[in-house]
């Protein structure tokens, strides 16, 4: 039979009805088939019933005090269905019996009760309460499956959006690193075909492509780190709208290129607040290229700023409109996402990030963003940012004044701070550009402004900087103009030039060009960029220095930038060496036999060997000096003449100075 014994409650108010039971069916009981419990009327039924009493049978009589048998029943819940309900009823009394069969009674016996009638009646009710257990756990059962089939759908789902991405991520990154890939690896076999040509332009065109890819893996990267909670603000105070401006300006010359009119408009000049500028950088650059980049010639974009100042806060609204292709309304919930392209497969390159990034920055600062756009008609992203107000409203020592749009930026000169330090030739016709540069590298070079290519260039030959940054578009003369000038000039051709070009002056110019720019960098760029590729460059100048202040004939170089400056040295030495001997040959000859003037011979000598002219001249001799001392048996005197000293006297101070021993000691170390 049942393991469990099957769980009867008796409902009846006969007190004798207990023992009759238990005497009745105690072999059942005995056997554990059976298992009785009491209740003198309905309440008491009920309390049982709702505590969760573990019953499957109740017997119950109708006629009972507090509660009768039919109340009962209209108070067993239709979902406890499996509960089986008897009733016990005087013969006869069809009306009630059938009311209880209509409030859901299983069955019915008669008093005075057959026991074994009722034994019957249990079982029957119990059969069927066990049929209805089963259908119950095959429910169960079947629910538990289609939930698993469910989960396993919504996982498969998952899996092919996951693999959908996946493509998109590989579609899209293809295409964009294919370009710069198949630059890099053309340009490194060029490079080993024909070395002279092509190791300067190639390597510089190695590098950009090179740094683009890199750009493009470092947003992805940003994107991992802003997920796992790992890219931080760095706040400092600033400027803000001359950021945003700066950020404008440096799309001029690609918006140029598509006839794009660019409009920009702010509630004021300045807002000084605190925020973190190479990132909102970003967010504009990547609003700002998108908004040029999905809008066909002839068209319009702006950028609008304006805000609210709430307590100590900014609420900014950065809003960046186009009249360009505009996205298809059934796409608009998903350009936020990443890998995501609302325009399918199209000549418009791009990886799907930047907007994801974007969002993702906007979402550090605390901020959100917003698109409306029609299709055909064009599109508007709204940026929402708390930009903390800055406690004072502070240029640094530079005092540079707030460019407004038509009024020029000014450096003001500072000889405590200058002195020492290298000069910087910024060579930019844009206002806010200019402005920009300065901000970033007051105080640490000494700069110098001119305000197009042909200034640039009259400035350069006429001050010999340290470093050049140059813009590419610029009245009179461009770029690439003053870049093939300065270079192939000999007074110049040392000094190290940043060219700053829009992704379009790359493509359409720059490419084989082989003009000889030391680096290049894109707009907009941002200052920790810029400051690492001048101390770099910086770098290579210590590198030259190294290797001629020893005044010593030079040992072949591959390196491009060395063999052209090779070729100075080994001239000014040879003209020395020439005249060396002569002891009245002083800067002034070496100046006109060297075609140069003072003070550009002096610049250009001091960068390439941290030395002036004379001292230079100098070390030349003390070398010479040093060769005949170790092969001629010559008296000191005639040694020191035959070097150019003009006195013996004078030699040896100097040779003293400069080896620490006098020169006939210095014969007997050689
Ligand atoms: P992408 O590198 O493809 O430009 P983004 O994340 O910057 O990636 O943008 C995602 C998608 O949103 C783009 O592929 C483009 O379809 C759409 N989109 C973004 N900005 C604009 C815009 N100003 N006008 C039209 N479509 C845009």
């Amino acid at each position: 039979m049942t393991e469990a014994p099957i769980k009867i409650l008796v409902v009846d108010d006969e007190p004798e009805l207990e023992s009759l039971i238990r005497m009745e069916f105690r072999k059942k009981i005995r056997k554990k088939e059976f298992e009785f419990l009491f209740a003198a009327h309905g309440a008491e039924a009920l309390g049982h019933i709702e505590a969760g009493t573990d019953l499957d049978v109740i017997l119950c009589d109708l006629n009972m005090p507090v509660m009768d048998g039919l109340t009962l029943l209209s108070h067993l819940s239709p979902k406890k269905l499996i509960l089986k309900s008897i009733v016990v009823s005087a013969y006869g009394d069809m009306r009630n019996i059938r009311s209880a069969m209509n409030l859901g009674a299983f069955d019915f016996v008669t008093k005075p009760i057959e026991f074994e009638d009722l034994e019957t009646t249990i079982f029957k009710a119990f059969k069927e309460i066990s049929q209805l257990k089963e259908a119950q756990r095959t429910k169960a059962q079947l629910q538990q499956t289609t939930q698993h089939l469910s989960l396993a759908e919504a996982q498969s789902e998952q899996l092919q959006e996951l693999d959908a991405l996946k493509t998109r991520l590989f579609t899209n990154f293809s295409h964009e690193f294919r370009t710069p890939l198949t630059i890099i690896k053309g340009m490194a076999e060029q490079i080993q075909e024909h070395p002279h040509k092509w190791t300067e332009p190639g390597s510089s065109m190695i590098r950009r492509n090179a740094d683009y890819l890199l750009h493009l893996v470092n947003q992805i990267l940003d994107l991992r780190k802003i997920e796992a909670g790992k890219l931080a603000l760095q706040a400092k105070a600033g400027n803000l709208v001359f950021l945003a401006r700066y950020a404008f300006e440096s799309f001029h010359s690609l918006a140029a290129s598509k006839d794009i009119l660019l409009s920009f408009e702010s509630q004021a000049d300045e807002l000084w607040g605190i925020f973190d500028e190479a990132k909102l950088l970003q967010i504009f650059s990547n609003l700002l290229s998108n908004a040029i980049k999905y809008t066909p010639i002839g068209g319009q974009v702006s950028c609008r700023c304006v805000w609210d100042i709430e307590g100590d806060t900014a609420r900014l609204q950065i809003q960046v409109s186009d009249t360009g292709i505009g996205i298809p309304e059934d796409q608009l919930p998903h350009i936020f996402e990443q890998f995501y392209q609302a325009h399918g497969e199209t000549e418009i390159q791009g990886t799907g990030i930047g907007l994801a990034l974007t969002q993702e920055l906007i979402n550090l600062m605390e901020g959100t963003i917003e698109v409306m756009s029609k299709e055909g008609e064009g599109s508007s992203f709204a940026v929402q940012l708390p930009i903390p107000l800055a406690a004072e409203q502070q240029p640094t020592n530079a005092q540079i004044q707030v460019a407004h749009k038509d009024s020029k930026p000014v450096i003001h000169i500072d000889p405590d701070i200058e002195d020492g330090l290298p000069s910087l030739l910024i060579v930019e016709d844009n206002p806010d550009i200019q402005q920009y540069l300065i901000a970033c590298l007051e105080n640490r070079y000494r700069l110098r402004l001119a305000n197009d290519g042909q200034a640039g260039i009259d400035k350069a030959l006429e001050e010999i900087p340290d470093i050049i940054v140059s813009d590419v578009m610029m009245p009179r003369k461009d770029g690439f103009e003053l870049c093939r000038t300065l270079k192939t000039d000999e007074r110049t051709s040392h000094i190290p030039i940043i060219l700053l070009t829009a992704k379009v002056d790359i493509d359409s110019k720059l490419e084989g060009l082989g003009l000889g720019a030391d680096a290049y960098l894109s707009k907009p760029f941002d200052k920790g960029e810029l400051l690492i590729r001048l101390e770099k460059l910086i770098d290579v100048r210590r590198m030259l220095q190294a290797r001629y202040q020893s005044a010593q004939p030079l040992a072949p170089s591959t390196h491009p930038i060395t063999q052209k400056q090779d070729a100075f040295i080994e001239r000014f030495r040879q003209i020395l060496m020439d005249n060396i001997d002569d002891t009245a040959f002083h800067v002034p000859e070496m100046c006109e036999a060297i075609a140069m003037s003072r003070s550009s011979l002096h610049r250009k000598v001091k960068a390439l060997t941290g030395l002036s002219t004379t001292h230079f001249m100098q070390e030349i001799r003390l070398q010479r000096s040093n060769e005949l001392l170790k092969n001629l048996d010559l008296s000191i005197a005639d040694i020191a003449y035959m070097s150019g000293f003009s006195t013996p006297v004078y030699f040896s101070k100097r040779y003293k100075a400069k080896y620490g021993v006098s020169p006939r000691a210095g014969r007997e170390q050689i």
